[in-house]
């Protein structure tokens, strides 16, 4: 069954990246957001990742603008009714995802659509569990930033059908040409359940007045050869995510590794959330 009608729910920078992603590869687009400022700040976000694209010369014009045509955005999640699939990229927050996944269940019209969330280490099974059909609902976790990013982790819940997957994964590695891994539903799936305590490290690390921020990242890309140190990857990913994640590891797992540093805590009811506010472990202009 082919996927041609795509939602996406939270137009931040997941939303807009999986957005672009389905426009580029000639997908119909609605993408909403229960914030309307948001909307526009995803709006930019797209135009800018796309005039990259052309910049770096894989994308043309015309393709820019067929992208841009593709992708509608709106405040309400009702415009969702008629899409084959909907990826559910709103706040890390499981209370705000269940909500959302009753209402996708009751606007949605085609009982064979599939329900998806890219939640970063939210158990599936949970989602699943607010609709009446657990049998659609899978996680598809795609990487930051999504046109860039070639893995797409697909999680299957206890309750999650096999067409469900199967027609998840021919989207992922059919028109949007990704490569897939298979995930068990626990709490962070196979990468951030490695990635999170290893950022969460780098935090105490600095915390404790071990290094500078400045040398915790030098060690790890002149090191390790990382593209990206891992305060420097916290403030990519935002502070709110990174705490966010760490708390619902620290709930499934109740291990001191998954437990969100005081650092972490604080920079984030500063305000001080990465890239995306302008400040976090370092600064950006
Ligand atoms: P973000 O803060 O950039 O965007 C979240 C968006 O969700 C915001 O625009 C917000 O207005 C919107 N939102 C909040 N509540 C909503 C609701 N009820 N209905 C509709 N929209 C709502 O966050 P992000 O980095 O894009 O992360 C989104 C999801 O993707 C999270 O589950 C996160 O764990 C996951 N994720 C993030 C990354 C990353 O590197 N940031 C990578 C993979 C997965």
């Amino acid at each position: 069954m082919a996927t041609e009608r795509v939602g996406v729910v939270g137009f931040g920078q997941m939303g807009a990246g999986i957005a672009e992603v389905c426009a580029r590869a000639g997908l119909d687009v609605v993408v909403t957001d229960s914030d309307a400022a948001a909307l526009a700040r995803g709006q930019a976000r797209l135009e800018s990742s796309l005039a990259r694209a052309v910049g770096a010369g894989k994308l043309d014009e015309q393709g820019r603008d067929a992208a841009l045509r593709r992708v509608r955005a709106v405040t309400g999640l009702e415009e969702l009714a008629d899409r084959d699939l909907v990826i559910e990229a709103a706040v890390e927050d499981e209370a705000v995802k269940c909500a959302l996944f009753a209402r996708l269940d009751e606007i949605v019209e085609d009982p064979q659509a599939v329900l998806a969330s890219n939640t970063s280490t939210i158990p599936i099974v949970k989602m699943a569990m607010a609709t009446r059909r657990p049998e659609s609902v899978l996680g598809v976790h795609f990487f930051n930033p999504v046109p860039v990013m070639p893995l797409v982790e697909l999680i299957s819940s206890v309750r999650t059908a096999p067409a469900t997957a199967e027609r998840a994964e021919a989207f992922v590695t059919g028109p949007l040409e990704k490569s897939v891994i298979h995930a068990a539903d626990r709490a962070g799936f196979i990468v951030n359940g490695l990635l999170i305590p290893y950022l969460l490290s780098a935090v105490r690390m600095l915390e404790g007045r071990f290094a500078s921020a400045e040398d915790i990242d030098a060690g790890m890309v002149l090191g390790c050869n990382h593209p990206l140190g891992p305060l420097a990857l916290c403030d990519f990913i935002g502070l709110d995510t990174v705490a966010l994640c760490a708390e619902s590891l620290y709930a499934e797992f109740r291990d001191p590794a998954f437990a969100t540093p005081p650092l972490l805590a604080r920079m984030v009811a500063g305000g001080l959330l990465g890239r995306k506010s302008g400040h976090g472990f370092f600064a950006y202009g």
